[in-house]
């Protein structure tokens, strides 16, 4: 892996966990690689495609997936692609939950306590920060009609797209462990 795709990987995850690792010295290759050993594939694809902005490892997630799902659909990979497509988008490209601002987190005004202590989780996005991508835009990603998205692909795509955010948890917790090692 390249020192620029560390780099860039490192910068990302400090941005997202905020103060913690300030300071901390950069990842090298093999804490990467130990991190993403025994890592599923495509967990390691996406958060290199997410968190690194690497472009191929976008793209080969994209072929491999819609390989998957036309082998187990028994569709045309060029349409299989389409669904591959709003699975990957929603996890790569999150929107951000309005009420929160992303934060994941509601910061009421209030007297006689600080900001941390009247905070408390957003509830419309369950203290996620993400924002809800509506299934007439997945099937618009998809080129299906809506309809048609309904009844044959809305289900299927959701568990793909609840795996992929599964394997982003998974190996951003062995990055996040590996950083605070080298911390
Ligand atoms: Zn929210």
């Amino acid at each position: 892996m390249s020192a620029e795709l560390i780099s860039k990987l490192t910068a990302k995850m400090r941005q997202i966990d905020g103060v913690g690792f300030g300071g901390s010295p950069t990842l090298t290759s093999q804490d990467v690689a130990g991190a993403l050993a025994g890592a599923h594939r495509y967990g390691y694809l996406l958060v290199l495609a997410k968190y690194a902005d690497d472009n191929t490892s976008s793209q080969l997630l994209w072929t491999e997936l819609a390989q998957e799902i036309a082998k187990d659909r028994g569709i045309d990979y060029e349409k299989a692609r389409g669904i591959a497509l709003a699975c990957i988008f929603p996890v790569i490209s999150p929107m951000r939950c309005h009420h929160c601002y992303g934060r994941g987190t509601i910061y009421p005004r209030s007297k006689g306590q600080t900001r941390e202590e009247a905070a408390y989780p957003c509830r419309h996005c369950e203290g996620t920060g993400r924002g809800e991508i509506s299934e007439r835009q997945k099937a618009s990603m998809a080129q299906i009609a809506s309809t048609t998205w309904h009844d044959t692909w809305k289900h299927y795509a959701a568990k793909k797209e609840q795996f992929l955010w599964s394997l982003e948890s998974s190996v951003l917790g062995r990055l996040r462990a590996q950083l605070q090692d080298v911390a």
